[in-house]
């Protein structure tokens, strides 16, 4: 077999320029990304070694190696994982545009397992940011299982070549040419110092030369440089903020730190260790129908599957995390999740510990909840219509506009404000605020002096509906029919005056408008308008009939 050369995938010509050309700060995240794909590589071969055993053979010592070579100019990451083929260091490296995970995950389900294995990233382009620090990289990959091991290797120019090549042990080399300037990456005490700033976290070990010092004749030898230990396994008290967040950067493909986390263990029945994030920016997908969500789920530290959608409900989506769980067995299939009670009860705490982390930051961080609710808040209150069951935690989590307050307001903080002699909680459901504003319905609210929420969102109305009460209190939609702002004796009296006073112009209006409108009614809500239209008791809300007859129905 020959050498080949092939042209980068356009895209990927395009990533390639904007990373070498674009990005000058913080070139050392590269070792990061390496380092990742490498634990990534080491992840996927002890998952598919759960049914072929036989692709360890005698080198089951998982591990990473960071060998430096400051005379050469050159830095290399060694793995022994999963490793790439001839097709795959074409493909994966060069032809497809972004994460081969998608690649990975077809060949799973085309052998029969329904795992959903779709490893890492939102943009899958890490590998090439190997070209922040070199302007030649060369990959010798074995693929675990075959015999044939080859070299990829560019200068980044539009074109890779691919050729067969030397490697005793399965798994992969990415071999850095560093450029002039950024030679100081072989220095062995800088990497040190970069594997525990952004990879103390990694669950397998990583290894670098012992460092000696003045005349030795013996052979320096590997020493593990980084914990190794999985970080959710660890005492809360024993990770810093700091690894937290290159974690959570990790493991979200976000390069923002998160706004809150959660760390736990679940003992008991059931054993499990959880570590929950809250993003500070929603991600692209958000709102597509057929985005994937869900924690990483591991089985007692083993890697499992990504996006495990059956461990945390659609609602919140946003949640990014790990669950390691003691009691699942370690082949578990999608399907096997769904019906699983295991699952359910680790579903139930997570949802639980999602909701109270966010009851704790809106009460401790008001500032920054409101960050979340801007972001996620759509998403929480479809929570509301789906699992009613959390109503209790979510109804307190919810914000909305409100006739009298400029900030979104919560349920809680509105009852604190109600005046004496107002029973209800009053709302009213329109497309915006200047329309609510304007609204001759909400005129007798005001002149009582009762606030009303604005719910201006296309979900409020269908998030509300599960709402009937909150703490005792009737939630009343002000532009509903009989609008019931509880009257004293003395008014009653005078509106029922009124009411037989103008008997003779009703019944006119009746007369002359029967064929637009059901009925004509004395109305006790108006203050300085003379009329208003409503919607009865069971009719459509105004905006949804508005919306209905814009799409002809
Ligand atoms: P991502 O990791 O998000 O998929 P990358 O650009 O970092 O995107 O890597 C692209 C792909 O190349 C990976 O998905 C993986 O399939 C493959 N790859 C990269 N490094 C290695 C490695 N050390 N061992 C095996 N495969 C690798
Ligand atoms: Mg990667």
């Amino acid at each position: 077999m020959a050498k080949t050369t092939r042209k980068f995938k356009a895209e990927v010509s395009q990533v390639l320029s904007l990373v070498i050309n674009s990005l000058y700060s913080n070139k050392e995240i590269f070792l990061r990304e390496l380092v990742s794909n490498a634990s990534d590589a080491l992840d996927k071969l002890q998952f598919k070694a759960l049914t072929e055993p036989e692709l360890l053979g005698d080198d089951s010592g998982l591990k990473i190696r960071l060998e430096a070579d400051e005379e050469a100019g050159t830095l290399t990451i060694w793995d022994n994982g999963i490793g790439m083929s001839e097709e795959e260091l074409i493909e994966l490296l060069g032809t497809i545009a972004h994460s081969g995970s998608r690649t990975f995950l077809e060949e799973l389900k085309s052998r029969g397992e329904s795992a959903d294995v779709n490893i890492i990233g939102q943009f899958g382009v890490g590998f090439y940011s190997a070209y922040l620090v070199a302007d030649k990289v060369e990959v010798i990959s074995k693929k675990a299982g075959e015999d044939a091991a080859f070299k990829w290797s560019s200068d980044a120019q539009e074109k890779f070549t691919v050729e067969p090549a030397e490697r005793d042990v399965r798994g992969t080399s990415v071999v850095l040419h560093l450029r002039e300037d950024q030679k100081d990456f072989a220095s062995p005490w800088r990497l040190r110092q970069l594997v525990k700033q952004y990879s103390d976290f990694v669950g397998h070990p990583i290894e670098m030369l012992e460092m000696k010092y003045g005349e030795d004749e013996e052979e320096p030898k590997w020493e593990q440089i980084n914990k190794a230990s999985a970080l959710w396994q660890r005492t809360p008290s024993d990770v810093t903020d700091e690894q937290y967040e290159e974690f959570y950067k990790h493991l979200s493909g976000d390069w923002e730190p998160p706004v809150a986390r959660a760390h736990f263990k679940v003992e008991g029945t059931q054993q499990f260790a959880g570590l929950l994030f809250i993003p500070s920016r929603p991600p692209f997908d958000l709102f597509y129908a057929d985005a994937e969500h869900g924690v990483r789920l591991f089985v007692k530290r083993v890697f499992i599957m990504d996006k495990a959608e059956a461990l945390m409900p659609r609602w919140l989506r946003f949640v990014k995390g790990v669950v390691d769980s003691d009691d699942l067995p370690l082949n578990v299939s999608r399907e096997l999740l769904q019906d699983s009670r295991i699952v359910q009860t680790i579903r139930k705490q997570l949802t639980k510990r999602t909701l109270d982390l966010l009851q704790e930051v809106a009460d401790e961080r008001p500032d920054d909840y409101k960050a979340i609710w801007e972001n996620f808040g759509k998403v929480i209150k479809e929570g509301l219509h789906y699992d009613p069951t959390y109503k209790d935690k979510l109804s307190k989590l919810l914000r909305f506009e409100s006739s009298t307050q400029d900030e979104p307001t919560s349920l809680d903080a509105y009852i604190e404000r109600m005046p004496e002699g107002q029973e209800h909680i009053y709302y009213a459901l329109g497309a915006s605020r200047s329309l609510l504003d304007g609204s001759p319905h909400l005129e007798v609210l005001r002149k009582k002096g009762y606030e009303v929420l604005y719910l201006t969102d296309g979900i409020d109305q269908w998030a509300i509906e599960t709402l009937p009460e909150y703490e005792g209190k009737k939630l009343v939609d002000a532009s509903k029919d009989e609008l019931d702002v509880n009257e004293t004796e003395e008014e009653r009296e005078e509106t029922k005056a009124k009411e037989e006073e103008l008997k003779p112009l009703t019944e006119r209006f009746q007369d002359v408008l029967q064929n637009e409108i059901s009925e004509v009614r004395f109305s006790k809500r108006l203050a300085d308008s003379p009329a208003c239209l409503v919607v009865p008791e069971g009719g459509l809300a105004s905006h949804i009939e508005r919306m209905l007859r814009a799409q002809n129905q």
